[in-house]
C-alpha cells in the first residue's frame, strides 16, 4: 500500500528549482523479517518458480566464498541460487515490465565471482503471474551446497512506498558547488543534510543507486547507459527523516497507521531489513537496458 515516510521530505525543488530536473521518482522497498508467500512481494522471500523450469544453477569456474577454510575455490558441481528479489506489478507497477510480464524475480549466487566485479552473480527473469500459477509452482529451491551467509537474505516482506530523491553521486560536481551555500542554509535550519534530506541509501526501485563510491553506471552492448532497476543494499534507515514514526511502514499488517498513540512500542531493530551485510554494509544495484527487447542487465556492487 503507497504512503509516505513519517516526516515528508523536505521540498527540495521548490526550494532550490536547479534540482528540478533531477527528481525521481524511487519505491522504498522497506524489508522486515516476515513469511511472505509465493505471490507475495518479497526481499529473500520462496518465489513463484515454475516447477517444470530448472532452479538457477551457478557453474562459474572460480567463485568463492570469504573465510573459508581452505580460502580456496568451492569446485566444479554447480551451486544453486538463492532468492533474493520478487516484486509483482500489482506492487510496484512503475517497474519497466516487459509486455505480458507482471512479476520481476531475482536470484543470485552469493559467492564471489571475480570476472563480474568480484561479488555475487544475479539472474534477473521477468514473468507472467497467471500463466505460472497455472501449473504446477516449485515447493522449496535447492539449498546451495556453498554460501556466503553476507549475502544470504532472510524472507522479508516489503512494503512499497513512494518518494521523490535526487541524486547524491551523481549530482553534477559544477552543479553541487554553486549550490553548496544553499544546502549549508537548510543544513543550518534542518538540521539535516543534502544527502539526509535528498537521498536515500537503502533497498529501493527505481530513483537514483545509493552510490558510496564514485558512480559506474553501466553501457549496454547497444551504447546506451542503462537505467538503475533497483537496489539491495545492506542499510536500511533505523531513523532519520526517512524511518517511519511507528517503525513500521505504512501499509504493514498491524501496524495501525501514523497515529503514534495508537502505535505499539517500536519494533526492534531486529525485524528491519534482510540480515545481509554485504561485505561491511555494501549494495548491489541491478540495471537494465529499456532499448533493448531482451532487456539486457548489468549490476555494480558498491561498499
Ligand atoms: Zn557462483
Ligand atoms: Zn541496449
Amino acid at each position: 500500500m503507497p504512503g509516505t515516510p513519517s516526516s515528508p521530505p523536505f521540498d527540495m525543488a521548490s526550494r532550490i528549482p536547479e534540482l528540478a530536473p533531477l527528481a525521481r521518482e524511487s519505491v522504498l522497498l522497506y524489508p522486515r523479517a516476515g513469511a511472505p508467500g509465493v505471490r507475495d512481494s518479497s526481499l529473500g522471500g520462496p518465489l513463484l518458480w515454475p516447477a517444470g523450469e530448472p532452479w538457477p544453477m551457478c557453474a562459474e569456474s572460480g567463485h568463492w566464498k570469504p573465510l573459508r577454510t581452505p580460502t580456496e575455490a568451492v569446485g566444479p558441481e554447480p551451486v544453486a541460487m538463492v532468492p533474493v528479489v520478487q516484486l509483482y506489478a500489482r506492487d510496484v507497477p512503475e517497474l519497466p515490465f516487459p509486455a505480458g510480464t507482471d512479476v520481476l524475480q531475482i536470484v543470485w549466487c552469493t559467492l564471489v565471482h571475480d570476472g563480474h566485479g568480484a561479488t555475487v552473480l544475479p539472474k534477473v527473469y521477468w514473468r507472467h503471474e497467471e500463466t505460472v500459477a497455472r501449473g504446477a509452482v516449485l515447493p522449496r529451491p535447492p539449498e546451495p551446497r556453498e554460501a556466503d551467509e553476507e549475502f544470504l537474505p532472510r524472507p522479508c516482506t516489503v512494503s512499497p512506498t513512494r518518494v521523490v530523491e535526487y541524486p547524491n553521486a551523481d549530482l553534477p560536481p559544477d552543479l553541487g558547488q554553486r549550490l553548496g551555500g544553499r544546502f549549508e542554509e537548510i543544513e543550518a535550519e534542518t538540521g539535516l543534510s543534502y544527502h539526509e534530506l535528498a537521498t536515500t541509501v537503502q533497498s529501493k526501485a527505481g530513483g537514483y543507486p545509493g552510490w558510496v563510491q564514485e558512480p559506474r553506471w553501466p553501457r549496454c552492448g547497444c551504447g546506451r547507459r542503462m537505467e538503475h532497476l533497483l537496489s539491495v543494499t545492506a542499510t536500511e534507515p533505523v531513523d532519520g527523516p526517512w524511518f517511519p514514526s511507528d517503525g513500521q511502514p505504512p501499509g504493514t499488517p498491524g501496524a495501525p497507521g501514523r497515529d503514534r498513540r495508537a502505535a505499539p512500542d517500536r519494533p526492534s531493530a531486529d525485524g528491519i531489513g534482510h540480515g545481509m551485510d554485504m561485505g561491511d554494509l555494501g549494495g548491489v544495484y541491478l540495471f537494465v537496458c529499456l532499448h533493448c527487447p531482451d532487456r539486457p542487465y548489468a549490476h555494480r556492487y558498491d561498499c
